[in-house]
């Protein structure tokens, strides 16, 4: 939904206290419990005369709001930074990371603040807005986020919702026509984004580098007994902790490369301690398939090139552990760090069985597998297209599956391939009605390409913020055919290739 109000710009001066309707609902968020150690109060710098840029309907369950409540003038002033409680002080988190390998001792959150915490319908939610003015962590920064990267996060948390990869999510944008200043000057906009926690690995890392372990200890026990409570009574609760931690990062990149997704900043402090996907800066999906592809133009080495994701997680995992290692025996430490790689790969090989339709298990299929994305790779092939139109693959030799095999340029080693899966699928007695269907059902018609984005963004600079609604209805269901937009799942345009992505946000 798309409502558009101009916010009374004075509603503070009109005696309005903001937030009526949202008011029993949120609350002070229970990371304020661990102590000042762990965050600084923060008064949010409003956005002037604040309007909607996009609502989206579909998250307001995480909230337990309605959309009068959320997405009318209350609503306007809280997630613009003009009101909320009196009695709950927006905080902003403390946390320090490795950026590009280097450890950075403080970052924090130095432009986002958590207002409060709601119970909906999957569970309890931090409602953090992204842009809102400076804060003790800014280090120099303006504490503002801009409409381009505000319309990239929120789309694309929602396309990966969307596509069941953990993700937090996103509830509105707001704009402003104040400017900020980035390669050009461009306007503010806040985000609105919702997560059972946003604590990242650098939230641990910052207490190992000043030595106060017991923060550490403080926050780890914080964690499992909100987010991973089962473990709680255990007497090795750290332990487990961090390699269920570890396992879900894994899961997390296993799902990442099966779409094609490319984070393009994966420093610490952009890693979730639940395994979500966090901090979308510049993000990119494959168009042809390309396993050095980095979206990031200041990546110059390619640290996170796409390919790269699996060992960064690991990376990263290292130094979580590090940070940790207080609590830890060396065994322990290198049982976390073990677990690590099985389960990347048993995730990624359960997703790419589905992916190509295969239902039983063979022994070879990491085979057949890697030689497909191979072939991608040296031909070009655009890999959404691709495995979408792979559920239309027929078995019979008589057969030279045309649609697929026009897409490649050495068409003789696409029928070499095209050969052992029809040989595998009538191993296992595939039946093509179904198979197509359950391949119909993994394999997305619809990702949120760079191009696309690009041209909701363009069209939000001028004032009109209809492509990102329509964008969000598309993304929201990614395996469905939608005839009315298909031109949203052609190959990219040849503008698409200039378009060029950095940090700046
Ligand atoms: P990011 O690359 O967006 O994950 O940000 C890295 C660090 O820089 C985090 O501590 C952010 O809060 C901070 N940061 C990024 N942009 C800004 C900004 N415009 N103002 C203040 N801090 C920022
Ligand atoms: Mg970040």
């Amino acid at each position: 939904m798309g409502k558009r109000e101009t916010a009374p710009s004075a509603l503070k001066e009109r005696g309005l206290k903001p937030v009526i309707t949202l008011d029993g609902l949120m609350q002070k968020s229970r990371f304020v419990q661990l102590g000042p150690e762990f965050y600084s109060e923060v008064s949010p710098t409003p956005i002037p005369n604040p309007f909607w840029v996009s609502c989206n309907a579909s998250a307001l369950a995480l909230i337990n709001a309605t959309p009068d409540m959320a997405f009318g003038s209350e609503g306007l002033a809280l997630f613009s930074g003009h009101g909320g409680h009196q009695e709950i002080k927006p905080i902003a988190m403390l946390y320090s990371g490795h950026q590009f390998g280097v450890y950075v001792p403080q970052l924090g959150d130095g432009r986002a603040i958590l207002i409060g915490e709601s119970m909906g319908s999957e569970g309890m939610m931090e409602i953090q807005l992204k842009g809102i003015g400076r804060t003790p962590f800014s280090r120099g920064a303006d504490g503002r986020a801009v409409l381009r990267s505000s319309i990239r996060e929120y789309l694309c948390s929602e396309a990966m919702h969307a596509l069941g990869i953990p993700t937090t999510r996103a509830l509105c944008i707001t704009g402003s026509h104040e400017p900020v200043l980035r390669e050009q000057i461009e306007t503010a906009a806040i985000l609105t984004r919702i997560a059972p926690t946003h604590v990242r690995f650098g939230s641990f890392e910052v207490f190992y580098y000043r030595n106060q372990h017991h923060l550490s200890l403080n926050l780890a026990n914080f964690i499992i007994t909100h987010y991973y409570p089962e473990l709680e009574a255990h007497p090795d609760k750290i332990a487990l902790w961090l390699e269920k931690v570890g396992i879900r990062t894994a899961e997390l990149i296993a799902q990442w490369q099966s779409v094609g997704f490319t984070h393009g900043v994966l420093n610490t402090d952009n890693m979730s301690i639940i395994g979500l996907t966090l901090d979308y800066g510049p993000f990119g999906f494959l168009d042809a398939y390309q396993h050095d592809f980095v979206c990031n133009h200041t990546d110059a080495h390619g640290r996170y090139a796409f390919s790269q994701q699996p060992r960064i997680g690991l990376w990263n995992l290292h130094a979580l552990v590090q940070a940790l290692s207080p609590h830890l025996s060396q065994d322990q430490a290198v049982q976390i760090l073990e677990a690590y790689a099985p389960a990347y790969d048993v995730k990624w090989l359960k997703i790419m069985r589905k992916k190509l339709g295969f239902a039983k298990e063979r022994d070879d299929d990491e085979i057949i597998i890697s030689d497909l994305i191979d072939l991608m790779d040296k031909n070009k092939i655009d890999y959404t297209r691709f495995m979408r139109a792979l559920s239309g693959f027929v078995e019979n030799p008589l057969t030279k599956n045309e649609p697929l095999r026009n897409q490649f340029l050495d068409r003789l080693s696409f029928d070499a391939w095209g050969k052992r899966y029809a040989e595998r699928l009538s191993w296992e007695k595939s039946n093509p009605v179904e198979r197509s269907l359950h391949m119909n059902q993994v394999n997305p018609k619809y990702i949120l390409r760079n191009y696309l984005a690009e041209q909701a963004i363009q069209q939000a600079k001028h004032g009109n913020f209809d492509e990102i609604d329509r964008l969000l209805t598309i993304l929201q269901r990614p395996f469905e055919e939608q005839p009315e937009h298909e031109t949203y799942s052609a190959l990219p345009p040849d503008w698409a290739a200039d378009l060029d992505l950095s940090c700046s946000s």
